[in-house]
């Protein structure tokens, strides 16, 4: 069975690879604490390959990792990249998106109007243990920011994000529906019929 670190310290992260990637048999593993990779990007793919390749590389193994977040098309796609460092909680991300949404319409409050497209990306990379980015995706899922949250499942910016194709927000979905939908899901079925293709040496 052929290991591949997943190039996260977040067990969390290991755990949704082991659903997406599971009928790959693949032995997954969580990088090392010690191993730290800067996320120096300035863009979700960048990023993805940056910390694929640093892992792979220095641990000589074949290396996966993911980059994801939050684009707003008003706020010319803030928080994007930086979107897990735009405040402390996912409360004060939630609450300081929708101030700078309402500032950015003049402060009208509730009047609703405006522009609220948004879009999740999700990019993908996986190095050989050379270092080399082998295969790459990005998905996109896009949507609208809420007026106020809504529902109470998922994650991080999830309740403000607005899915029209299904009447839901991320938050109200099942998680079924969201993997099967979201930037995540979109990213991985694209990488997936490359990687079942792959014979990883
Ligand atoms: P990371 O790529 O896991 O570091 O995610 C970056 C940040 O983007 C997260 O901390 C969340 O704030 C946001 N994000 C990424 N994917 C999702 C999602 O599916 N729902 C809600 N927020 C997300």
């Amino acid at each position: 069975m052929p290991t591949v670190i997943v190039a996260t310290g977040n067990p969390g992260k290991l755990k949704e690879m082991q659903v997406y990637l599971g009928e790959l048999g693949w032995a997954l593993q969580l990088k090392p604490d010690a191993l730290d990779i800067e996320e120096t990007g300035t863009t979700f793919l960048e990023n993805a390959r940056l910390k694929a390749a640093g892992v792979a590389k220095a641990l000589s193994q074949w290396a996966i990792a993911d980059d994801s977040g939050l684009e707003v098309h008003a706020l010319g796609g803030a928080p994007g990249i930086y979107s897990a460092r735009y405040a402390d909680s996912d409360q004060a991300r939630i609450d300081r998106l929708l101030q700078e949404l309402d500032s950015e319409r003049g402060g009208q409050g509730s009047a609703g109007e405006g522009d609220r497209c948004a879009q999740f990306v999700c990019a993908l990379a996986l190095a050989n243990p050379q270092g080399d980015i082998v295969l790459e995706t990005e998905g996109i899922c896009h949507g609208e920011i809420l007026l106020a949250p809504r529902g109470s499942g998922g994650f991080g910016y999830d309740p403000i994000f607005y899915v029209p194709a299904l009447g839901k927000s991320f938050a109200e979905m099942s998680p079924e529906q969201k993997d099967a939908n979201s930037h995540r899901g979109v990213a991985f079925s694209q990488l997936m019929p490359h990687l079942k293709q792959l014979t990883l040496g």
